[in-house]
């Protein structure tokens, strides 16, 4: 890619997002040139810091992922500053739009601003409309806000956040990161599909049996109890990664390159989501919580710290869900998330039926596509790596073939330096998932659960594997 220009504004600079995911992501793209002269970093946060103090935290995150000389680092570390910061303070958005002034001069940054929300979800209305009303937009460059997870935590607070921030910010110009969106095999899933006609023309009900999305973690909540409390897996990984995932192996016309065209399709797929009574959340939704593991010695979800003793937190749901359109209805499609389970694993399974063979398919085959990069750029054809799998309807499209190089967020901050929208969700998209997920919640919220009731490294509560066995069907991945 060509060089960028652009002043970053991260909100949230001193906190772990920014140190972990998003200096690590800005250096790689100093490295190969993407970033290279005209660019400065401005973190923002309360605690007062000077800039070297700012550029020795940045440099420290880096040296647990790079070891490249500390001279590269130091000439990275140049473009950083630091601006103390309260979200509420209307002053002090005018001294960062003034060192920005500043630093698109001393730079050259062509007038470009990246806003970056790498701050609690509770700010995001607050700096977004500051950002407008204290004048830091620029006229003649882009101005772009980029927002984390979680996207709100039900319908109502999501239309809320999003009356908030639209306010400020067209459309157009809000990226909305799911980073499963910026995961190489995710975003390769429409090549593939379009670069092989025999499996594009199996996708859907006439020969589609069913199919599962895995996105399963072995670690439990680690030091992040505190937030997982205010979440769950259903909010935390269905309504956002698992839905996009289905939106791209799912929506209609895997050719089109438009953007505007892409989330159409994704938006009427999940404008077609076929919507739960409260007593089929009951029979198509299954939840659950971590015990301590075989042996007693990992602590149970409840254990945790900063984890209520009697929550009903869910670390795991599996579920089924279904689309009222003509080319999926009657599919299950078959999801499911946890923590402390086995391995760690994310995978799209295929299960396609007998019928099949008219396509020159061996009947019942299963494809899968491994999501995680550790897994190379792996479709599997039961369980055979395509290419020694004996049937030649998949190729892996050359145009796709992966680098394995770039880090989810590279990939999505180059898309928000291209003003390339494809791998952001939209509002619409958004708005079809909570509403489809807050039924299952309220339900869920309505009774009590029996937690703990799965044991550590297991695959979750016998409840999930009945599931599908109802079916006549079972879990690939098991
Ligand atoms: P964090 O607590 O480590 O950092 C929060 C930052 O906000 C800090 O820099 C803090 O100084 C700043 N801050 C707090 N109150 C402020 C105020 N009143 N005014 C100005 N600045 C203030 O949090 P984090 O883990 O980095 O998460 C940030 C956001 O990213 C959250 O929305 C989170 O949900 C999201 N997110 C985080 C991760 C992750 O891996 N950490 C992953 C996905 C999404």
């Amino acid at each position: 890619a060509k060089e960028k220009s652009a002043i970053f504004i991260i909100f949230g600079g001193s906190g772990d997002l920014a140190h972990r995911k998003l200096y690590p992501s800005l250096f790689r793209l100093y490295k190969s040139k993407v970033l290279k002269d005209h660019f400065a970093v401005i973190g923002t946060a309360r605690r007062p810091w000077s800039d070297d103090y700012f550029r020795e935290t940045v440099i420290t995150s880096l040296e647990d992922y790079f070891d490249d000389d500390k001279e590269i680092m130091e000439e990275f570390a140049k473009h950083f500053f630091y601006q103390s910061h309260d979200v509420n303070d209307s002053e002090h958005y005018i001294a960062l739009k003034n060192l920005a002034g500043k630093l698109d001069d001393q730079f050259e940054a062509g007038h470009n601003r990246v806003y970056y929300m790498a701050i609690a979800p509770r700010f995001f209305g607050t700096v977004a409309e500051h950002i407008n009303s204290e004048g830091l937009k620029t006229k003649d460059g882009y101005n772009r806000l980029v927002i984390e997870k979680p996207f709100g935590r039900d319908l109502d607070s999501a239309c809320e956040l999003n009356g908030n921030i639209s306010k400020a910010f067209p459309e157009d110009d809000i990226y909305r990161i799911d980073h499963y969106l910026g995961k190489e095999m995710v975003q390769d899933i429409p090549n593939i599909r379009a670069n092989n006609p025999k499996l594009e023309q199996a996708l859907n009900n006439k020969y589609v049996s069913n199919i599962q999305v895995t996105l399963a973690e072995s670690i439990g909540v680690e030091d992040r109890g505190g937030y997982y409390e205010t979440a769950g897996v259903l909010r935390d990984m269905i309504q956002n990664h698992v839905m996009q995932i289905i939106g791209a192996i799912a929506s209609d016309d895997p050719k089109a390159k438009e953007a505007k065209v892409i989330h159409k399709n994704k938006c009427d797929l999940f404008a077609s989501l076929k919507e739960l009574s409260p007593e089929e959340v009951d029979t198509e939704f299954v939840r659950g919580q971590y015990d301590t593991d075989k042996t007693g010695e990992k602590k149970a979800y409840r254990q945790e710290d900063n984890v209520a003793e009697d929550s009903n937190i869910e670390t795991f749901v599996a579920g089924k869900i279904e689309f009222n359109t003509d080319r999926w209805s009657g599919v299950p499609f078959y999801v499911r998330s946890g923590k402390r389970m086995p391995d760690k694993s994310s995978r799209i399974d295929i299960v396609l039926n007998d019928k099949v063979k008219e396509l020159g398919i061996r009947p019942n085959s299963v494809v899968t596509l491994l999501i995680e990069k550790e897994d190379g750029n792996s479709i599997l054809i039961n369980g055979l790596n395509y290419k020694d799998a004996g049937q030649d309807f998949i190729e892996f499209p050359e145009e796709a073939e992966f680098d394995n190089a770039r880090e989810a967020y590279e990939s999505l901050i180059i898309d928000i330096l291209s003003g390339n929208r494809v791998h952001f969700t939209l509002w619409d998209e958004l708005r079809s998932t909570w509403k489809y997920i807050d039924t299952i919640r309220e339900r869920w919220d309505s009774q009590t659960p029996e937690f703990p009731n799965y044991i550590s490294g297991t695959m979750g509560p016998d409840a999930a594997e009945m599931l599908l066995e109802r079916d006549g069907n079972s879990w690939i991945w098991d």
